[in-house]
């Protein structure tokens, strides 16, 4: 007779395997066989897409589908600021930069972490700004742009099915790139007459990567949001590329797409 689990235990199985957990501490922790474990991991499929089959969390290792709102934003945020480091043996985290002074920032990378992965996120604390941290054994699957060294020491480039999910959803890509390195600000010039100052908000995104510029660039263009760039020589630093959004109409559609930040 088969006993029935309810489908949190089995979630939260299928969870603590993509943290790198054996089945035997999988079946410790949840307080079930390790039959049951690896029944419902290898076990036979009711029906090849059935639900209980949530062994397809990660896209590349098996067959399942990454959120296509999610994933753009998560990629997003990571190519912006973001890092993959090693907890131990093949699991790694995903980690994000948040500053203090936008916890909804903070929330919604939670989220897309979570919408992407059954990750457990956690959080630490430094001056000014919160690491927002995910564990998975998947990370470099979904993020294969994950190398040694800095990102712009090696060539960004997004893989077709990368490429295929921007594509789709190319305001997502840009709120989480503008999320993690970009920003709302206000210029301020001088009225003519030098009495008082005009004020009107733009969006900057500022990288030394240029492949990650053209990215985001790119992904403007699909959408055809005007946009301007400079590049800043910073010797002996690598020069940096800003790019600016400050046409009144781009900014107005930026507005909607990224909002300001919260
Ligand atoms: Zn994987």
């Amino acid at each position: 007779m088969h006993r029935m689990y309810s489908r949190k235990i089995i979630d939260e199985t299928f969870r603590l395997k993509t943290l790198g957990l054996t089945d035997k501490q999988i079946a410790a922790q949840c307080g079930v066989s390790i039959f049951a474990v690896r029944h419902w991991r290898y076990g036979t499929r009711r029906t090849p897409e059935s639900e209980s089959d949530r062994a397809d969390y990660c896209p590349r290792c098996s067959t399942g589908q990454l959120d296509p709102e999610a994933y753009p934003y998560l990629l997003g945020l990571y190519l912006g600021d973001g890092y993959i480091g090693r907890l131990h043996r093949d699991v790694t985290y995903l980690s994000i930069a948040c500053c203090d002074t936008w916890p909804g920032l903070m929330i919604e990378c939670t989220e897309a972490m979570s919408a992407v992965f059954p990750v457990s996120v956690f959080k630490v604390q430094r001056q000014g700004c919160t690491e927002v941290k995910g564990a998975s054994t998947h990370w470099t699957c979904i993020f294969p742009q994950h190398g040694p060294g800095k990102k712009h020491e090696r060539l960004i480039a997004l893989e077709a099915w990368q490429q295929e999910l921007v594509d789709a959803r190319p305001d997502r890509f840009i709120r989480g790139l503008i999320h993690s390195d970009g920003c709302r600000a206000l210029n301020r010039i001088r009225k003519k007459n030098g009495e008082g100052f005009y004020e009107y908000p733009r969006y900057h995104f500022s990288n030394v990567s240029t492949d990650i510029v053209e990215l985001l660039t790119a992904a403007l263009d699909q959408l055809d949001i005007p946009w301007k760039s400079h590049v800043k020589r910073q010797e002996p630093y690598l020069d940096q590329v800003t790019v600016s959004i400050s046409r009144k109409a781009a900014v107005a559609r930026m507005d909607t797409i990224v909002s300001p930040k919260y």
